[in-house]
């Protein structure tokens, strides 16, 4: 994977075909969601191009956008590799409750197990913002509720056209 730029010590930013992308087309869903993306097993930057031909060719969204890629250090618990992030924004007609559930399907198909808080993670699917909506319910708190102090969701976003 091409190396654009390293940040700092820890960050570099990486880029390839899909990442970032911004699509031509219009979308006749009514909902923008947008979409953290992560993991650190395996080939994540291969898992993320077959998320994206995955997104892509599903009806029930419409996917738009997708950011620079930011290798960062794990969180957390640090005994683990460090972390491949993106930031992909996504149209949709589901409500935000059936696009979790749409998004947590996802994350299983792609062989996420879930063991521990801050574990390693194959895929990890977070809705960053969903329009401007505001909710804290025990599924789902909006806008992600450590949005604002993650370089992972920060440098990522910073370069998408929103
Ligand atoms: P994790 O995958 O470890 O980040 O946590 C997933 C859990 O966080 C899920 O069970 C969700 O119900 C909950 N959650 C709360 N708010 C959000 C959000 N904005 N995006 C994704 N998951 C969320």
């Amino acid at each position: 994977m091409p190396l654009k730029r390293s940040l700092s010590k820890t960050l570099s930013i990486y880029s390839s075909e899909r990442f970032p992308w911004l699509s031509r087309k219009s979308s006749k869903h009514r909902h923008q969601a947008v979409v953290g993306v992560g993991g650190n097993i395996g080939d994540v930057k291969r898992r993320f191009e077959h998320l994206f031909f995955e997104l892509h060719r599903d009806k029930r969204v419409t996917l738009t956008q997708t950011s620079l890629i930011l290798k960062n250090p794990p969180f957390g618990f640090s005994e683990q590799e460090d972390f491949l992030n993106t930031i992909i924004v996504i149209k949709t007609s589901m409500n935000a409750k059936v696009f979790l559930e749409y998004l947590m399907r996802l994350e299983k198909k792609f062989g996420r197990k879930r063991s521990f808080a801050n574990a390693p993670r194959t895929l990890d699917l977070d809705i960053i913002f969903f329009d401007d909506l505001v909710m804290n319910t025990d599924k789902l708190t909006l806008p992600h509720p450590a949005w604002m102090e993650r370089e992972s969701v920060l440098i990522p976003l910073s370069g998408l056209r929103l």
